[in-house]
């Protein structure tokens, strides 16, 4: 049998790779119009006249420089790799900016083809395109396509397979002005003798992307002959001093700019004609005027933004609370059949608890994506993204962040899980970093019945006012943080905004479907596998080593003796001593002890072991915070809608003053993002050590945060 024939799909962000992709392999692939989603490799096999070929979908780039990941992503497999033949996705409607990266393919001496797709769009704007004169003066088959319905598709791959190998074009079609074209024809022929990379590259193209100072293709050069690459890069040299004296512009400003002459000079032979007014305004420019005007526009977007939040938080409840009754039921029917004893204390507090927190997240985790991929596949996200740019710019982030921080409870109530996931938008990945390092600091669903508790016990006459403030502190906190880790650890420069607007379109249900399941299912699959250990790990830290048979004797002695007295409410004192117990089981727990001798740091804070269990408790899950407070103070389990006699507990406790309630609720809000939201940092950020990190850099600044509150506030003596 033969291999099958090797394609990969080129071209720029939104110039339809993925809908061409998809109808090629009926794949579930990831289909919007928000530029750089498209960061993996997709691949996929179909059959075209009995050949057998395997697509893969590549980065979408404007160039192929090495300043950005994809753009390295994806010179790297055309090179590589090798395809077969590269098919080059172009916008028929953007035909100029398209046509840029096509240079730089015919540069890469790669086997091209041509896929000039939307030519529908194209032609309501009253655009149509000479594709033959195109392909001609290009030295390149062009063939017109539609990727949304499929139309010319085969044309296409007709004309891949049968001209397929045999494409071969000039790497010399393009010119870059006498000097630029002088150094070349001076360092080309070195770089050929003396093998410099021709193994790879282009020996013109190594050439050209030395003197426009490429620091890949310079590392790669210097390793493989230093001596010859300080040669050539002193040529390099003295063609920038020259050009900088000439004409003030750089190398690689000079060659892109003849690049686009090139560009030019081909549109201008009458390949593209168009109908109407080249200065007529097209719909998506007529709703931008109004979307992203100076005043309005932050308005309408505050309003959708807001709308998207209602419509996720609002809807998704019925269905977690479906899920979580689904889960009380499971927890029942193992109650019931399985004995008393540690395998079952597990698999009811280990396993079902903590699969049952995972999957509990899942209907706000697809409602939120749904919402987004709404926002993202009309082209919206992008309009919200240019407007809080400049904000963001500021404290070293990217108009793109702005999603993952509402998401994960910019708005209080959020959830920060899909807030990391959502930082997949941002293409650099400093900015991306500091984003979802930072996320995790906003007031995310599970802080709220928490914030509330504290508020009610302490601050319960401005219970409003609080939590409105309690969301402020968050963004500022975020922010703030933002910049320091953009000028500490993440220091380097902030990408400017490069993001172009994409059109507005009405998006596909099947496209919704496909984003939102897509990226639900990497959360279930990547969370699920390493929540459920930890789940279990931490129950066994809450439960391990139990009490000395010598206490549970001293309790059911003390029940025993309840039950067969005369008292009337029997009940409530049976339960009071159920508590103690849980109490004292809970003490002497592994986490007990570690609850216990946090108090050497945490007293400086104001909070006292029972506190301590609950925070560490809480990094399983925040929820867990409020009932772990009700079993450490003896009131046996607490759920989060029934918090008012631990509310009363807190309020009455010698230990608790308003001072010690501000202090515990800082750090709640800003310590230890929890294990699930951890898992996703790792998976995210490619690496644990982000994870930890985020851990550690949490919880040192939450207590730093929170000694500062109690100290100040005692010494003013608020307490
Ligand atoms: P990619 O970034 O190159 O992967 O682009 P996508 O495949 O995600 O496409 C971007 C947008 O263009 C999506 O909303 C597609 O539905 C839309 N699109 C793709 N091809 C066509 C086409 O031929 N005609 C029209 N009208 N829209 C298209
Ligand atoms: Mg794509």
């Amino acid at each position: 049998m033969n291999s099958p024939l090797h394609i990969a799909l080129a071209g720029n962000p939104n110039s339809g790779k993925t809908t061409l992709f998809n109808y090629l392999t009926g794949a579930r692939q990831h289909v919007g119009n928000y530029p750089g989603v498209t960061v993996d490799k997709k691949e996929g096999n179909f059959t075209h006249q009995d050949t057998t070929i395997r697509v893969i979908d590549l980065p979408g780039t404007y160039s192929l420089t090495a300043y950005s990941v994809e753009e390295l992503v994806a010179r790297d497999y055309l090179v590589n790799e090798k395809p077969d033949v590269v098919v080059d996705v172009v916008d028929a409607s953007n035909l100029e900016r398209n046509l840029y990266l096509t240079c730089q393919f015919i540069e890469l001496g790669i086997p091209l083809v041509i896929a000039l797709n939307m030519v529908d769009v194209a032609k309501k704007r009253g655009i149509t395109i000479d594709t033959k004169k195109l392909g001609t003066l290009l030295g390149v088959p062009v063939v017109p396509i539609i990727a949304r319905s499929g139309q010319g598709v085969d044309q296409l791959f007709d004309t891949v397979i049968t001209t397929g190998k045999q494409i071969e074009h000039s790497t010399t079609l393009l010119r870059y002005g006498p000097d630029i074209d002088e150094a070349l024809r001076e360092i080309v022929p070195q770089i050929v003798t003396g093998n410099l990379l021709t193994d790879t590259y282009p020996a013109r193209w190594t050439g050209l992307k030395i003197l426009e100072d490429d620091e890949q293709i310079l590392d790669k050069a210097r390793a493989a002959d230093s001596e010859l690459t300080t040669k050539l890069i002193e040529r390099s040299k003295t063609l920038t001093h020259h050009l900088q004296s000439t004409v003030d512009a750089f190398p690689e400003a000079v060659i892109a700019d003849h690049r686009y002459g090139f560009i030019k000079s081909i549109l201008r032979q009458r390949v593209v004609s168009r109908v109407f007014d080249a200065d007529r305004l097209y719909t998506s420019d007529k709703i931008d005027k109004v979307v992203t005007n100076r005043v309005i526009g932050p308005l309408i977007m505050a309003a959708i933004l807001f709308g998207l939040y209602s419509f996720t938080f609002n809807f998704s409840t019925f269905l977690v609370d479906w899920l979580g009754s689904l889960f009380d039921i499971l927890s029942a029917s193992v109650d019931n059949t399985l004995p008393n004893g540690p395998i079952k204390s597990m698999i009811i507090s280990g396993v079902i608890d903590g699969v049952g927190g995972v999957l509990g997240f899942v209907p706000i985790i697809m409602f939120m994506f749904f919402g987004i991929a709404v926002l993202e596949d009309s082209g919206y996200l992008a309009r919200v993204a240019f407007m809080m740019d400049r904000i963001f710019h500021f404290f070293g982030l990217h108009g793109s962040s702005v999603m993952p921080f509402i998401v994960s409870g910019g708005i209080a109530g959020g959830c920060a899980v899909p807030g990391v996931m959502a930082t997949r938008t941002l293409r650099s990945p400093k900015e991306r970093m500091a984003t979802l390092l930072t996320v995790p600091f906003m007031n995310c669903g599970a802080k709220l019945p928490v914030l509330t508790l504290i508020i009610g016990a302490f601050f319960s006459s401005h219970q409003a006012r609080y939590m409105f403030l309690a969301t402020v502190a968050a963004w500022i906190v975020a922010l703030l943080a933002a910049k320091f880790l953009r000028m500490t650890v993440l220091k380097g420069e902030s990408t400017p905004f490069v993001m172009e607007l994409p059109p507005y379109r009405f998006p596909t249900m099947r496209g919704l479907a496909i984003h939102t399941w897509e990226r639900t299912w990497q959360y279930i699959k990547k969370a699920g596998t390493v929540i459920l250990g930890i789940s279990i790990l931490l129950w066994a830290m809450m439960t391990y080593p139990g009490l000395p048979d010598t206490d549970t004797a001293r309790f059911a002695a003390m029940r025993q003796e309840i039950s067969s007295s005369q008292q009337i409410d029997k009940d409530r004192q049976i339960q009071k001593v159920n508590g103690r117990e849980a109490e004292a089981r809970l003490r002497n727990s592994m986490a007990g002890r570690i609850g216990i001798a946090l108090e050497s740091v945490s007293r400086y804070a104001g909070f006292d072991w029972r506190t301590n269990i609950a925070l560490v408790g809480g990094f399983a899950a925040k929820e867990v915070i409020v009932s772990t407070l009700g079993t450490a103070y003896s009131l046996g389990e607490v759920s989060a809608d029934n918090t008012s006699s631990l509310k009363d507990r807190l309020a009455r406790d010698p230990h608790w003053n308003p001072v010690v309630g501000l202090a515990v609720l800082a750090f709640i809000m800003f310590y230890a993002p929890c294990f699930v939201t951890i898992v996703a940092i790792a998976n995210e950020a490619g690496s644990w050590k982000w994870a930890v990190f985020s851990m550690v850099f949490n919880t040192f600044f939450a207590l730093i945060l929170s000694i500062a509150i109690y100290q100040i506030g005692m010494f003013l003596g608020l307490g």
